[in-house]
């Protein structure tokens, strides 16, 4: 049977002689064509000896091949609406750009002066693009831009500290989602660890009585995504400066997010900011681009300039360094700090985090009647109370009061309902709660958006 099956299977250029397969040939290249019929009647192939193929049919062939084709060319990007109600939402590519940041990718996606002195024709440095803006927004003294915050721990560890002690409290060793485990990073690093203190306390004397011959550096870690309640005690940044100070040893904090504005401004729960720790004495802060800062996916690295030029000058940030679109929609973030009046105006993350309850509301049941129009039927819909989280590991357990549209359905589930939505071009990404699919209109600035692009 098998046998038979796989001899009735038409030859690559039976296929390709079809009517459908012929006029796809003249749209796309032949070799595009003729290999995506190659991997359909491969796939029959396997589907015969695996059982789960029992006939053959020539045109259902052409169709495979088609719709191989459609899946290759395909882009695997894709645009996703966030109504998640996570506003900083790893998983979907953290913080939105802001326009000019946007427009800023857009520029540089063409030549630029990325590592080019315009003003003396020679070579420059592409930490020249963001380091003034830096400066003046932390009170550091230089700053260096790597792709991550997570590198930006790496190399700084790395530069200051290979081969010698780094001490952190037990309360710190954190790790944030999917890979980035401190004591892991801190060995890659090629750093040996000193944990003091205990998970829930450590005291100054702690710090004091670990420094040995081949102690390096006093690390701090902002526990970003969890807070340590009860009985607790922990050395702020500035007593440990202090202890640095009477050892000579320089002190790196890990903010995570850190924030570049005081974020009680705009009625959110204060975040560290950098300029605190700078001012508060730290040698080096790191923190991430695309968090609280609202920009790209990079890792900031301001500090003390002797510390910054060594960390340059480790041949590891070569292999670390952002790339051109990066730091150009970077530079443009940090330009929107210079007018702090405007800043939440033209900031999408600050935007989302602090925009007022009842305009979310407004989006709210506009959203709602747009979709009972479009989805009607056995759908309904209904403007619910609920809470955003602001995502990305910062502000453990602050909840943010928002408005959600509630989708259900006579017959179909949660589950299912989701899945219409994210089947949808952009995708639609809404969470299940309480057994009812919601879309958080917090991150969303156009209701229509959250309309499906097909009727299900
Ligand atoms: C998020 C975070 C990191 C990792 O930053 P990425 O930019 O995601 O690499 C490291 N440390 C802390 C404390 C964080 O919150």
């Amino acid at each position: 049977m098998k046998k038979r099956l796989l001899r009735a299977l038409p030859s690559v250029d039976e296929l390709l002689r079809s009517d459908r397969l012929k006029e796809a040939a003249t749209l796309h290249s032949l070799p595009l064509v003729t290999g995506s019929v190659r991997m359909a009647l491969e796939e029959s192939r396997s589907g015969i000896l695996a059982g789960s193929v029992t006939e053959v049919s020539f045109d259902r062939l052409v169709e495979d091949s088609l719709e191989v084709l459609r899946r290759t060319l395909a882009s695997k990007v894709r645009k996703v609406i966030n109504a998640s109600g996570t506003v900083l939402h790893t998983n979907i590519g953290r913080a939105v750009l802001s326009e000019e940041a946007q427009e800023a990718v857009v520029f540089a996606s063409g030549n630029i002066n990325l590592e080019f002195d315009l003003d003396t024709g020679g070579r420059g440095e592409r930490d020249n693009l963001v380091e003034d803006l830096l400066k003046r927004l932390t009170g550091a003294e230089a700053a260096t831009v790597v792709n991550n915050n997570a590198a930006a721990v790496l190399l700084t560890l790395n530069s200051l500290a290979e081969g010698k002690e780094v001490v952190i409290s037990r309360g710190e060793l954190i790790e944030i989602g999917g890979s980035f485990r401190l004591p892991e990073i801190i060995k890659k690093s090629g750093c040996v660890l000193k944990e003091v203190g205990t998970t829930n306390r450590t005291h100054p004397g702690d710090y004091a009585s670990a420094v040995t011959g081949s102690t390096a550096l006093f690390f701090k870690a902002h526990t970003s995504n969890y807070t340590v309640v009860g009985f607790t005690a922990e050395v702020g940044l500035p007593e440990l400066v202090g202890i640095g100070k009477r050892h000579a040893l320089p002190v790196v904090e890990d903010l995570g997010s850190g924030s570049l504005v005081d974020l009680s401004r705009y009625g959110l729960p204060k975040e560290p900011l950098v300029s605190e720790s700078i001012e508060a004495g730290a040698d080096i802060v790191t923190f991430s681009g695309d968090k609280l800062l609202g920009g790209p996916q990079s890792g900031i690295i301001a500090g003390k300039k002797e510390f910054v030029d060594s960390i340059r000058k480790n041949p590891l940030k070569r292999a670390l360094r952002p790339g051109k679109l990066t730091l150009a929609s970077l530079e443009a973030t940090l330009r929107l700090y210079l007018d702090s009046e405007r800043l939440a105006g033209r900031l999408p993350t600050l935007r989302h985090l602090s925009r007022p309850l009842g305009d979310i509301e407004e989006a709210a049941k506009k959203a709602a009647s747009l979709l009972s129009e479009f989805l009607g039927g056995s759908f309904s819909f209904s403007v619910e109370d609920s809470d955003s989280a602001v995502g990305g590991g910062s502000m453990p357990g602050h909840k943010l009061s928002t408005k959600v549209v509630s989708v259900t359905h006579g017959t179909v589930g949660p589950e299912r309902i989701m899945r219409l939505f994210l089947d949808s071009t952009p995708a639609i990404l809404g969470r299940i709660n309480k057994d009812r699919f919601l879309l958080d209109m917090r991150t969303v600035e156009d209701p229509a958006d959250v309309v499906p692009s097909v009727r299900f």
